[in-house]
């Protein structure tokens, strides 16, 4: 089993696979099969490339043989991550899939669920969108008012979801739905895996100020699903999507979303960067380099099976911070304001700066996550 070296660092044997993603992304890029950019994992969907990933054994890497995947560990799976976000590939269409439905399921699913679910997300075919969400629950997720009843043979659902990522090429949805009266507010929450297409659940596109499309509002039109579609323990809802958001906000995709911007720039300026620009740029790899060793523990807390909730909420607020510093680096030191659209830096310079306000919302907003780590120190 691979751990973490003592200084806290990925051991040695990874190295070989690094490269070997390193390659193919290499190859991907210079024969122009994938468009690359700058906060690619939550915007970049592209269903074949995903497909290609999965071929190569890159997507499912720590769901279990037995359900179809690889069965290694949550370092190899840090390592084809990083290479991804690093080169800005684009991962967005299985990304919700393999970073927290898959351990989601396995975690909560039953027998079935986890043979029906787990062997398509490892091959790249099964795409999954979070509908937690909704116009009026954001922070306070314990508001939700999507509501499933039991009905003859199966839940009916009601509600709408909204910045549901990637519904529109998503196969399942996950849904936080009210099913009971508890007596706090998060009590009475269920989950429930829908199957999409369904005839009842109409998915609109919400256009982003980029003009791209990769979120949407769902509405569950009194849409009814099987009784198998409840995932994990009717009422237990809260804690199963706590456990899921430490993977969510933990990753290095809550660093690294900026990375091939900065690596632009850092090319751009290896032999005429000023002295500020220098100290500028060796301020946020610092910066980077204590981060990444702080998503890397949680990494490894997640491995043996703990919810680090607190710590996965630090990763998100200091990361997304750090995300949002490379933009304002790099705006104020590329004189003057970049207008050529064929430029790199100037193409990944106006996709940062349009995606940035973003950053520290998704996934849970910096200022909420401020109080979850206060409560949990
Ligand atoms: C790019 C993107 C993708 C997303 N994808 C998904 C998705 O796939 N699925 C999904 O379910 N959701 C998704 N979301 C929604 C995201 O989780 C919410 O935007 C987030 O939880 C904040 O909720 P809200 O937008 O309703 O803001 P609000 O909760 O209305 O917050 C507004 C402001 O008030 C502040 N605030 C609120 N409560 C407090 C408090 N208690 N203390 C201090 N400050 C507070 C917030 O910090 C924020 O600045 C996505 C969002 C974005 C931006």
């Amino acid at each position: 089993m691979l751990t973490l070296t003592a200084v806290g660092g990925l051991p040695d044997e990874l190295l070989a696979l690094r490269l070997e993603v390193r390659e193919f992304l290499r190859e991907e890029i210079e024969s122009r099969r994938i468009r690359t950019g700058a906060d690619a994992w939550m915007s970049g969907i592209d269903v074949d490339f995903s497909k290609r990933l999965a071929a190569r054994g890159w997507i499912g890497m720590t769901i279990p043989v037995e359900y179809g995947g690889h069965g290694l560990t949550a370092l190899e799976r840090f390592v084809v991550t990083e290479e991804l976000l690093a080169a800005g590939a684009p991962v967005a269409a299985h990304w919700i899939a393999d970073r927290q439905m898959a351990p989601g399921i396995l975690r909560n699913g039953t027998e079935a669920q986890k043979r029906a679910y787990l062997p398509g997300i490892a091959e790249g075919e099964r795409f999954f969108a979070i509908g937690m969400s909704e116009p009026d629950s954001g922070s306070d997720l314990a508001s939700i008012r999507t509501r499933a009843v039991e009905v003859e043979g199966g839940w009916k659902l009601s509600g709408t979801k909204v910045w549901t990522s990637a519904a529109h090429v998503a196969t399942n949805i996950v849904v936080l739905a009210r099913t009971d009266r508890g007596e706090s507010r998060h009590e009475g929450m269920s989950q429930f895996v829908v199957d999409l297409p369904h005839p009842a659940v109409h998915i609109r596109p919400i256009v982003t100020i980029d003009g791209e499309h990769h979120f949407n509002e769902v509405v569950f039109d009194d849409a009814v699903i099987p009784l198998t579609g409840l995932l994990g323990r009717r009422g237990d809802g809260w804690r199963q999507v706590t456990a899921e958001l430490s993977n969510e906000r933990s990753g290095p995709e809550r660093i690294l979303s900026t990375l091939p911007l900065l690596t632009a720039w850092a090319s751009r300026n290896s032999t005429e960067a000023s002295p500020v620009e220098q100290l500028d740029m060796g301020r946020l790899v610092g910066r980077m380099t204590a981060l990444r060793q702080l998503s890397l523990a949680v990494a490894d807390r997640l491995r043996v099976g703990e919810s680090p909730v607190a710590e996965a909420a630090l990763v998100k607020d200091l990361g997304t911070q750090f995300e949002g510093d490379v933009v304002n680096v790099v705006r104020r030191h590329a004189r003057p304001e970049p207008d050529d659209p064929g430029d790199t830096l100037t193409r990944l310079l106006t996709q940062s700066v349009l995606h940035s306000p973003a950053f520290t919302l998704r996934g849970g907003t910096n200022e909420v996550l401020r109080s979850v780590v206060a409560k949990g120190l």
